[in-house]
Formats: C-alpha cells, sequence, structure tokens
C-alpha cells in the first residue's frame, strides 16, 4: 500500500482554476452542477490525450507492435452523431437498461447508488436486533460507521446492502442517526432527452448517446462494405457522451457530458480472447507511458459474477484518485463483448450484419474458399478523455516546499500544454532578439503538439515558478554569454536543474525530449 501522502483534491482544484485548467461551466452564473469547461491550459492538455489516442490507436496501433495473430494492428476512425435514431438505444439495451437503481435516505435526503451501497454487520453475520451500519466506499461514511459498528459488534465484516433482505428497518443509512430511513432501490434513467424538429411532441423524442460506441456497431457494415478492412480489425470513435448522472461529484470524474475514446475491435471468435488479453495489457501500457506510473495505476479483472452474460473478460484500469484513495476509480474498461451488440443491431435493424471471411471457411475443389458467415466478436477498449486529464492533473500535481515555486505539474512531456519558454533574462543587451528568434524557431518546429511560450518580464525566478505551474517541462533562458558563447541555459522543470546547451542544438533537444 501508498506511503505517500494523499494529494489536497481542494488544492489541486485551486490550480486547475488558478491557471486556467478547468473552470466550473457557466461559472458566472453559479455553475451548473456536472458540468465543467476547460480554459486555454486545459483544452490543450485534453487535445494532447485525444492526439496521442488517436496517433497511438488510429494511426499507429498499438506503437507498431504485432498483434497474437503475428500481423501489425489496423483500425481505422469514424465520426459518429451526439443523436442517433431512437432504436439504436432499444436495441443496446440502453431504454430498457441503462439506469442505475438508487437508495435515498429519508433522514438525511442522500441519494446512493444501490450497488454501492456496503454495511457492517457483525464478523458472526448475525445482528440480533442491534443496528447495522450502511456506508459507501470511498465516502467519508465508510470510517465513520466502521467505527460505530466495531464499537457495537467488536470484530465487524462488510456485506452489500443487497444481501439483506428488506425492508431495511435495523440499517442506519450512510449518514443517518436512525435505522430504517433507506427506501427500497428505484431506478432512474441516465440519458438525456431531447425533441427532434420545431413543432416536435412526444413522439420525436430523441436521446443523447450515453456512449461513442454504438455508433460503431451502427456503421459497421457501411465500413466494411465501403472501405478494405478485413478482419481482424478495429473501429475508433471519440466524441461527447451524456449521462444524466444522480449524483456527479468529484471535479470532473462523474460528470454529465464528458468525452469518451472507444475502440470497437473485430475479430473472429476463435481468436477473441486472444484480443481481449492483448488490449488489456497495452492499454495499461499506453496509460503508463503517459506517466501515470507506479503503484498509482491497476489493472483490476472483474470477477466471474461480475460479467454480463455474453462477455468472456472485462478489465478496468484504475487510478488511485486523491478522493478515491487508498481505494481507486475506473479510468478505462476493457470488454469482451461477445457478438453482443451485432446480435442486438441485426435483430431490431432486420439488416443482416454478418461478416463474410474469405480467408476462412471451406476450400472448394478449383481452390477458392466459400467463405465463412460469421457475427463478428468485438473487444471494447472504452476510456474517458475527461477521467484521463484528471487522472494526469492528480498524478502531476507535485507540492515541495523546498522548492521556490512550491507547487508544480509534472505534466508528462508528451501532454504538456506548453512545451518550452524562452526567457531573455533582462530586456536589453541584444536578448530578447536572440530569444525572439530562438522562439520562432521552436514554433516553427513544434506547433503541431503545443504552445511554446515567450516572456521576458519578472525575475526569472518568477518566470520559471509560472511555467513550473503550468506544467512546461523545459525553458530557455537566454543571458549575457549567449551572444559570446551561443548558448543558453536549459532548466529542467522536475530536477530544477540548469545546464548549458548550445543554441543551434535548442530544437533537436526539445523534439527529442518531447517525442515530435
Ligand atoms: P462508472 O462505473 O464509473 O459509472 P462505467 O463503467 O459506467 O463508469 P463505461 O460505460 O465503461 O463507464 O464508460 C467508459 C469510460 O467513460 C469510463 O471508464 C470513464 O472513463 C468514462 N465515463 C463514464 N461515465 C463518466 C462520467 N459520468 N463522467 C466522466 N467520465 C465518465
Amino acid at each position: 500500500m501508498s506511503t505517500a501522502p494523499v494529494k489536497s483534491m481542494d488544492a489541486i482544484m485551486a490550480l486547475c482554476k488558478r491557471r486556467g485548467f478547468i473552470y466550473q461551466a457557466s461559472d458566472i452564473y453559479g455553475g451548473i452542477n456536472g458540468f465543467w469547461d476547460y480554459g486555454p491550459l486545459g483544452s490543450q492538455l485534453k487535445k494532447n490525450l485525444r492526439d496521442a489516442w488517436w496517433q497511438d490507436m488510429i494511426l499507429r496501433p498499438c506503437w507498431g507492435k504485432a498483434g497474437p495473430n503475428g500481423n501489425p494492428v489496423r483500425c481505422v476512425p469514424v465520426e459518429t452523431r451526439i443523436v442517433q435514431h431512437p432504436k439504436v438505444w432499444e436495441a443496446s439495451g440502453h431504454v430498457a437498461g441503462f439506469n442505475d437503481p438508487m437508495v435515498d435516505c429519508r433522514e438525511t435526503k442522500g441519494r446512493y447508488r444501490y450497488d454501492h451501497v456496503q454495511v457492517y454487520v457483525p464478523a458472526s453475520g448475525d445482528a440480533g436486533d442491534k443496528p447495522v451500519f450502511a456506508y459507501v466506499g470511498d465516502q467519508p461514511s465508510e470510517a465513520k460507521q466502521l467505527k460505530k459498528a466495531q464499537k457495537t459488534f467488536g470484530e465487524v465484516k462488510s456485506v452489500l446492502l443487497s444481501s439483506i433482505p428488506q425492508p431495511w428497518a435495523r440499517v442506519i443509512g450512510p449518514d443517518a442517526e436512525k435505522p430504517g430511513t433507506l427506501t427500497e432501490p428505484r431506478q432512474f434513467n441516465l440519458m438525456f432527452k431531447t425533441y427532434i424538429g420545431a413543432t416536435a411532441g412526444e413522439n420525436d423524442v430523441a436521446f443523447l448517446r450515453p456512449e461513442t460506441a454504438q455508433g460503431v456497431f451502427v456503421q459497421f457494415k457501411n465500413v466494411v462494405d465501403t472501405t478494405r478492412v478485413k478482419i481482424p480489425f478495429g473501429i475508433g470513435n471519440t466524441g461527447t457522451s451524456f449521462r444524466n448522472e444522480v449524483t456527479p461529484r468529484n471535479f470532473t470524474f462523474r460528470s454529465r457530458e464528458f468525452e469518451q475514446a472507444e475502440l470497437e475491435f473485430f475479430c473472429h471468435p476463435d481468436e477473441s480472447v486472444a484480443w481481449y488479453k492483448f488490449w488489456r495489457d497495452f492499454r495499461m501500457e499506453w496509460w503508463k507511458s503517459l506517466g501515470l506510473a507506479g503503484e498509482n495505476l491497476i489493472l483490476r479483472e472483474h470477477e466471474k459474477d461480475e460479467l454480463s452474460h455474453y462477455s468472456q473478460g472485462t478489465s478496468d484500469v484504475e487510478y488511485r484518485f486523491p478522493f478515491t484513495a487508498p481505494g481507486f476509480g475506473e479510468l478505462e474498461g476493457i470488454a469482451h463483448r461477445g457478438n453482443y451488440d451485432l446480435t442486438q443491431h441485426q435483430k431490431v435493424s432486420g439488416v443482416k450484419l454478418e461478416y463474410n471471411d474469405t480467408e476462412r471457411g471451406e476450400l472448394l475443389p478449383n481452390g477458392a474458399r466459400r467463405g465463412e458467415r460469421y457475427l463478428p466478436h468485438c473487444i471494447e477498449p472504452a476510456a474517458g478523455l475527461d477521467r484521463g486529464a484528471l487522472a494526469i492533473l492528480c498524478e502531476a500535481y507535485t507540492k515541495d516546499e523546498s522548492r521556490p515555486s512550491p507547487e508544480f505539474m509534472k505534466i508528462h512531456p508528451r501532454l504538456a500544454p506548453i512545451k518550452a519558454a524562452v526567457f531573455p533574462l533582462v530586456a536589453k543587451d541584444g536578448m530578447p532578439e536572440i530569444g525572439e528568434k530562438l522562439h520562432a524557431e521552436l514554433t516553427g518546429k513544434f506547433w503541431r503538439s503545443g504552445q511554446i511560450d515567450f516572456d521576458e518580464k519578472q525575475s526569472i525566478g518568477k518566470r520559471y515558478a509560472r511555467m513550473d505551474e503550468a506544467g512546461c517541462p523545459y525553458c530557455f533562458t537566454i543571458d549575457g554569454d549567449t551572444a559570446k558563447d551561443q548558448s543558453v541555459t536549459c532548466r529542467d522543470r522536475d530536477s530544477g536543474q540548469q545546464t548549458r546547451i548550445a543554441l543551434d542544438k535548442v530544437a533537436a533537444f526539445l523534439g527529442e525530449k518531447i517525442g515530435v
């Protein structure tokens, strides 16, 4: 278990606002619950994360590594709409099943996801006439209820609320004083409703998509028919999804509007488990490569009884956010979905979605193949870009009182919104001119991946501190010696160390560090 102190979420949120990473949506109107905007630094950070996903999943999947079949992995993108035909959500099961049963507390007015509520009961399991103590993991109620339960029973264990027969007359709700205040679980549909057309009525209801994945299944046939993709291959889709979350919380972690990056990888059923393991492991490696290394990141394989009936495996990449510590929160789910989705869409649309695999199937006497027809199986790595950006920000936030800039952001150079800064030490003696030239050279080379800053005001210490908070990995300072020896000072954000480097080597140095 980690011994590092848990970072303060308040401090991270304050820095995010102060430096323009993340703002409350509609801030001047008091905000709107469950919605967040990105400022200048945050929007570039998120774009860099989205681009990294696109590059490593679509343009050069898995960094060029071979898949389990020994061949390079092939993927293509689509961009599908937020509003789909309402039947899409019937087929996908979202209309019927996309709701989390919730439990309300009559005393505190708190509302909890039914599957999240646990109860401390005596280790023997038999509480007799005594009340038992409900809580929600990773919430303050957990420690409070544990203390009370231990005082009442001594040794205790934790069980799911759903394992206790209703009505829960002896259950004390997470923040309640009296027993018996929890209601029976109720369903709430999480899809946002909208109406299509200017004079729309109840017959014109549509929904804002709760996930990007269904757009891929709906276009599967068009992609197969109009491009030269062959099984196995993936179709990626990124974009905004909406869920009317009952309790949005923990900064952007649970928002009502968020961005997803999902890949649906289609393969032959016989190869599906191998592809599932391949994607699960690559996705974990990918998050690590962006700086979420070490003990804050885990791959959690779901237990058999957690799996959907069609799934042969699901894993979550989970990150230890400050608000979940010592526990973890989901960043991405990698699911073996079998052929569930294509089966459903084939059934509801009436359109055949089978794939004709001409590399398999019966060999005819003339040497040709008849082709095997089947509904491919699908492996789905489904990542959240907002949760991803939040994990990057939480991991990056570093406090070190011994530095002149006690708070700094160790953002991975590939994702850093500002890639470098150029500082003339003083605004005279030809330094600004050399600085402007270097700034123009670096901007010309690196504008595709982020900003190059230029600043000649304030003390050099203050300028370094500003860049540290913005997560800028390198600063190049032009000083009195530059004109004489054609070298600059290169300051490293993480170590604070300063080294001399030749002026004409700066671009090559930076390119290597930020991977461009
Ligand atoms: P959770 O159990 O936390 O509600 P989920 O299992 O329903 O998440 P998926 O349907 O698997 O999530 O969605 C894939 C990814 O989309 C998640 O791993 C997460 O990164 C992101 N995501 C889902 N819901 C939200 C949300 N309300 N706010 C921000 N990101 C979200």
